[in-house]
């Protein structure tokens, strides 16, 4: 099968998400970087494009350029991947899909409520795919336990208890790092420090297992360390739409954990655990029963666990591969065969009303209010 020509924005050289970009794309088959706008830098980038096999012609300066170049060529890319800060998200995403092009954004879709229902208004009118990567949540054990949610094996899910928390941003003496104090400065963050950068994964996870969405939230933000303006801690409770409980920890202050991202289920019939640091397993009891070990590559997984596993079992395949399954359901809807789910614009745009409404209770002392976006209330 011929492949699909990918693009990408920023994920240049030395950044965090790009190397799993790349390798996730590219692991099956189905993409070949074809195109790329790196870098901030435009020589930069375009050297690093070529390194990794781009041809010289889009081999590109800025995203603008890449838009000009990609728009009027008959190979151009089938999808762009947008890998660069926050702020920038929005306004790259609505162009390429204004000009036709499919495209999968990091994380936060967009900095504003507004912003992001303009994109799912933009998908629901150009029929473009727009996918966000809310990647955890195809790693192949996270979607056995959705698939356990979905089958009954837990019963009715009561709570979600989730943590994302690492001490990465720990140190007093460090918060003035350029590369640390963005994080937590609104100009260049936007309205959310911790909650928006990690929170949004387990919010999104929360949803995607219980296959329910968060309908109103309670939030508690700290800033631990004096001189920051955002909160570097959050506790977040929330109730979804079928009245299961949340309760959401996220830190970046959390000294001694290390990705620190978990996810526990509490069904009337039994209960699950998933951490991201050990992915291939969860922890299952059946209620009044004993404590057992689900393993990825195990028999009896649902058909979408296995599909998504490449390596025999007790191999770890992590945090790329999990990249990789966006992309392979990426792959198939673009070429308009069956494919799983991929999360969406819809997804982007009700992690950044959370965080927005989470911004609000924690300024209000943690009054309850609506989590859900405008546009679905
Ligand atoms: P980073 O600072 O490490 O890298 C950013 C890259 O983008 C750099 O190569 C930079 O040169 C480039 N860049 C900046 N502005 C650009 C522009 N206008 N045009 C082209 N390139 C530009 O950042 P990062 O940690 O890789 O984060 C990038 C994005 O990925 C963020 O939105 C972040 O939230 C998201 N992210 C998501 C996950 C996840 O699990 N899904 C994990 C890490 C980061």
């Amino acid at each position: 099968m011929k492949r699909l020509q990918w693009g990408m924005i920023g994920g240049g050289e030395g950044s965090q998400i790009g190397p799993a970009h790349r390798m996730g794309a590219q692991a099956d088959g189905n993409f070949v970087l074809a195109a790329g706008a790196l870098d901030h830098d435009a020589e930069r980038g375009k050297d690093y494009a070529q390194r990794l096999g781009v041809a010289a012609d889009r081999a590109y300066g800025n995203w603008q350029e890449m838009l000009e170049g990609e728009k009027s060529r008959e190979d151009r890319v089938d999808l762009v991947t947008v890998a660069t800060p926050n702020s920038t998200h929005f306004e790259i995403t609505k162009a390429f899909l204004e000009a036709g092009f499919n495209v999968l954004c990091e994380k936060p879709m967009t900095m504003s409520v507004e912003e992001a229902e303009e994109v799912v208004k933009i998908v629901e009118k150009t029929g473009q795919i727009c996918a966000v990567n809310y990647c955890y949540s195809a790693y192949p054990m996270v979607r056995e336990m959705r698939n356990m949610v979905a089958k009954g094996e837990i019963g009715q899910v009561r709570l979600i208890v989730t943590n994302f928390s690492h001490g990465h941003h720990g140190d007093a003496a460090d918060a003035d790092n350029p590369r640390v104090r963005w994080r937590y400065d609104p100009e260049m963050a936007g309205v959310s420090g911790q909650f928006a950068d990690c929170g949004i994964h387990a919010m999104h996870m929360a949803s995607f297992i219980a296959g329910d969405e968060v309908r109103s939230l309670s939030a508690d933000f700290a800033s631990t360390i004096g001189s920051r303006e955002l909160e570097d801690d959050a506790m977040v409770n929330f109730r979804m739409e079928n009245g299961t409980v949340g309760r959401l920890w996220t830190s970046s202050v959390a000294v001694g954990r290390q990705h620190g991202f978990e996810i526990q289920v509490f069904g009337e019939t039994g209960g699950m655990k998933w951490f991201a640091e050990q992915p291939n397993q969860i922890m299952y009891t059946p209620l009044g029963g004993r404590t057992q070990i689900i393993e990825k590559g195990e028999g009896g997984l649902s058909d979408e666990a296995a599909r998504l596993s490449r390596v025999a079992i007790a191999h770890p395949e992590g945090f790329p591969m999990a990249v990789a399954n966006i992309y392979v359901d990426l792959a198939a809807a673009i070429r308009g065969e069956a494919h799983g789910a991929f999360p969406s614009a819809t997804d982007g745009l009700r992690s950044i009303a959370a965080v927005h409404q989470a911004v609000a209770s924690a300024k209000a002392d943690g009054a309850w209010l609506d989590a859900r976006p405008p546009m679905f209330r």
